[in-house]
């Protein structure tokens, strides 16, 4: 629907999902006076805990998405796998940003993959591969190591086999399912760097300082900030972010995830049309945070200065950190530049992102230390 273009503070916004991006996106909004619904298929979650009000329904219920679309000004997302059909029936009830099109291209890695190509953004070789038949003559074209990921849903290396063997193939294929996927060439990065990018209604654009990620088993681990890369790779990975931004023709923010290779090369490797784990260091580091961000870009306001107060490490706190019992948080707390982040999940299952920890130091390496003392502290010794 096309309605007015600027919503001001008192206006209603319409988060579909309900996880810890929602909720530190509803923390922003309600801090600017505006209020929040949010829409998932679950009960008391992360972001319905902080919102003005949570439905809990189906992403495929008609009738309970227009109703909630009805009840806002304008809607937006905290996660990529709404289907597109609900977005649709949104759109004709409110405004929402970002637009079903971008959606629709980022929540598909092969759509997404060939929108980059085609929007002349550098990323890893790449085939789509719907047999085994292809997945050989894929492998033959991209060579030993790759990786095969499954087109849709995939995240946190979920759905990825590496190939390390052609004897490997058939058992590969056959633990897909038949379902559709793309083979990757295997990067030997130096480093992992993402870019938060606002767009806004006007077409403005604002980046964050490059975030450096290091992963464990798949999941974010820490993130650095600002990366440790050359001053050339830190402008060309805005460049790419903002590029990327403007071929979605998004309003909103965009995290655009790459890899750095020897010789400052950069390729892209994933985008989200949302808030990211890799920016939660914003809400305590930066003068505005990736979720306040959002809100300003979705709610067509200027956007907001993303200078960097001081540099930061965040570290993720998940579920296995509760494996020695309920973590020692006061002993965290005692390190007074470090700020604990908890989303209100009940369940502390090994792997589930519970909460996030963040420092600020007078240098990065500080700011590491201090973050990864805090997590060391939060386990109890046996
Ligand atoms: P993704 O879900 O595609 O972001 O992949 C999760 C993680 O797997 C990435 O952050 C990388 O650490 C690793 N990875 C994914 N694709 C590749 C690749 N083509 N080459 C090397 N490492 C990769």
């Amino acid at each position: 629907m096309s309605g007015p273009s600027v919503f001001l503070p008192g206006s209603t916004i319409g988060v579909m999902g309900s996880g810890q991006l929602g909720r530190m996106f509803a923390i922003a909004a309600r801090r600017m006076g505006y209020r929040v619904h949010t829409f998932s298929p679950e009960r008391d979650t992360p972001t319905g805990q902080v919102a003005d009000v949570e439905i809990c329904a189906s992403y495929e219920d008609e009738g309970a998405v227009r109703a909630f679309a009805k009840g806002v000004d304008v809607l937006t997302f905290e996660f990529e796998n709404v289907p597109v059909q609900s977005v649709e029936w949104a759109a004709e009830q409110c405004v929402v940003r970002p637009s079903g099109r971008v959606l629709h291209v980022c929540q598909h890695r092969l759509r997404e993959k060939e929108f980059l190509q085609a929007s002349g953004l550098p990323l890893p070789a790449f085939a789509p591969v719907t047999s085994e038949a292809h997945l050989r003559a894929a492998v033959e074209r991209l060579g030993i190591p790759s990786v095969l990921k499954t087109a849709a849903f995939g995240y946190d290396g979920k759905g990825q086999r590496k190939i390390t063997a052609e004897s490997d193939l058939a058992e590969v294929w056959s633990s897909f399912a038949g379902q559709a996927a793309v083979l990757e060439a295997w990067v030997p990065f130096e480093r992992e760097v993402s870019v938060l990018v606002a767009r806004g209604v006007d077409g403005s654009t604002a980046t964050y300082p490059v975030c450096e990620n290091s992963h464990a088993n798949h999941v974010l681990d820490l993130t650095l900030v600002p990366a440790r890369i050359s001053e050339f790779a830190a402008r060309e990975a805005c460049a790419l972010a903002v590029q990327a931004a403007v071929a979605l023709d998004l309003t909103g923010l965009l995290a655009v995830e790459m890899f750095l290779l020897p010789g400052d090369r950069l390729l892209v490797n994933e985008l989200a049309p949302r808030p990211h784990n890799s920016g939660h260091f914003s809400f305590d580091a930066s003068v505005t945070s990736q979720f306040e961000q959002q809100l300003r870009a979705v709610c067509g306001l200027p956007l907001g200065s993303t200078e960097l107060l001081r540099p930061t490490a965040m570290a993720n706190l998940l579920g296995d950190v509760w494996g020695d019992g309920e973590p020692d948080w006061a002993a965290a707390a005692a390190l007074p530049e470090v700020k604990i982040h908890l989303y209100g999940k009940a369940a502390p299952r090994p792997g589930r992102k519970m909460g996030h920890l963040v420092a600020l130091g007078a240098t990065l390496e500080k700011a590491q230390e201090q973050v990864q003392e805090a997590r060391r502290r939060l386990r109890r010794q046996p």
